[in-house]
């Protein structure tokens, strides 16, 4: 098979056949294919998509490309359910909701990407807790889930290797936004970590890689008919994703506000509603709970009553990360050197988000990737990010940069007055969320 004629046929709008993909799909895990021949084949999938069965074949191969996990034989009192997001700017919902889900008796192994784009990603986010081993071996991980209910990991190199690569390359070719991509890229992960049920955080909005609801209505099906062919029970929220999630955007930062809220020292409002929405969806799919309003009381219970800030602490230490982080997170964390207050031009209300370019902000700040492989600076990003109908001026700032430099500093602080648009009138609330798709 010639990797050109693969390429050119996608180029030129055709199909690819099963053993055409099962070809790329080993050629990607191996190597053999070299990184400018996946990207073409990357982007002549972008512009030219694939249709179910393309789509359904790729996610498989990449699924078994390497070892799947297979809980049956871990003794497991609980159903063993995930929940992964399609990506945006300030999402740590990973960091609270899986020890809340574990908290009610579920067992979560979440595999969780790296920054995509000009989204952040859960394993660069949790490799800011020192000590913590986000690509453990499969026994430290078996052993974590089943001792704490949930660990949350990064894609070691034998889970789903074909994704680890084109997930990779994609980030720095701009063909992230693909609805068959994401597809494959997401329940590869998923397949191959043995679910037993997956709820899935579509985000739409301009911080996400769906901007209509149309688009996020058709990953959603797509998402959901290829699990299905693949046996696994998946159901979807679409999310709001028009402003950040939460107050903070950047690594170590949004470990520290995913802490506080476990520890009920302060609870974002959106971001509480996008957690229990979720939440109560896991413990429903996973037949926990007989409706949504019993799996929201079970999930308010295992926050507030601490069970499951302890099962992050106990995630955390299991994973190699201080046995005291949820007590002392502060002292843990990188931080960067230089904080700084961004205010508005005039004081009014904060009217709309350009999340993209916030997102793109921690890029520059050092906290996003812009090449293959390069090193974050975890301890970069923006703080006290005042929401959407926020009144801005006076005291009130915009944001707070973490930044390395004066200079970097500086040129954020232009971006984000660029980025977060102010009004004299205070616009009707978002809802966080807008529909749930089974
Ligand atoms: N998350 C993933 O794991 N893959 C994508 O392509 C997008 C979001």
């Amino acid at each position: 098979m010639l990797v050109t004629d693969l390429i050119r046929r996608k180029r030129d709008g055709g199909a690819l056949t099963e053993d055409e993909i099962a070809c790329f799909v080993a050629g990607l895990a191996d190597e053999s294919i070299p990184a400018e021949q996946v990207s073409a084949l990357a982007m002549a999938i972008f512009l030219n998509s694939m249709s179910a069965d393309e789509t359904a074949h790729l996610t498989m191969r990449m699924a078994s490309s390497g070892t799947v996990l297979d809980w049956g034989t871990e003794g497991l009192d609980g159903p063993v359910v995930d929940k992964h997001s399609t990506g945006g700017v300030g999402d740590k919902v990973s960091f609270i909701l899986a020890p809340i889900a574990a908290a009610c008796g579920l067992y979560v192994p979440m595999i969780s990407g790296r920054g995509l784009g000009h989204t952040g990603g859960t394993t660069d986010k949790a490799e800011s807790i020192p000590g913590y081993d986000a690509t453990p071996g499969f026994e430290r991980f078996r052993k974590v889930v089943r001792e704490a209910g949930c660990a949350i990991i990064g894609q070691t190199a034998d889970l789903a290797p074909a994704d680890r690569r084109l997930y990779a390359i994609r980030d720095v070719t701009a063909t992230v936004e693909s609805i068959p991509l994401i597809t494959a890229s997401i329940l590869s992960k998923k397949i191959a970590a043995g679910l037993d049920a997956l709820v899935m955080d579509i985000k739409l909005g301009n911080g996400a890689f769906m901007r209509t609801g149309e688009h996020a209505r058709e990953l959603a099906d797509s998402i959901i008919a290829t699990a299905r062919k693949a046996g696994l029970v998946t159901h979807a929220l679409i999310t709001d994703m028009n402003q950040c999630l939460g107050t903070t955007a950047g690594n170590a930062l949004e470990v520290a506000e995913a802490v506080r809220f476990l520890r009920n020292d302060s609870r974002d409002e959106r971001l509480d509603e996008v957690v229990m929405a979720l939440a109560a969806e896991m413990l429903l799919v996973a037949g926990l709970a007989k409706d949504r309003a019993v799996a929201r009381h079970h999930a308010a219970e295992a926050l507030t009553s601490g069970r499951a800030a302890e099962v992050f602490g106990r995630m955390v230490a299991g994973l190699g990360g201080p046995g005291d982080f949820v007590a002392g997170c502060e002292r843990y964390l990188p931080a960067a050197p230089v904080r700084s207050p961004v205010h508005a031009e005039v004081a009014g209300y904060v009217e709309g988000v350009d999340t993209f370019a916030l997102g793109n902000t921690i890029i520059e700040l050092g906290g996003g990737r812009r090449r293959l492989g390069e090193r974050l600076d975890l301890s970069v990003g923006l703080a006290e990010l005042a929401p959407i109908g926020a009144a801005v001026g006076g005291g009130r700032p915009l944001a707070v940069v973490h930044a390395r430099t004066n200079d970097d500093a500086e040129r954020a602080a232009d971006a984000i007055r660029r980025a977060i648009r102010t009004g004299p009138d205070r616009p009707a609330p978002v809802a966080p969320w807008t529909a749930t798709i089974a």
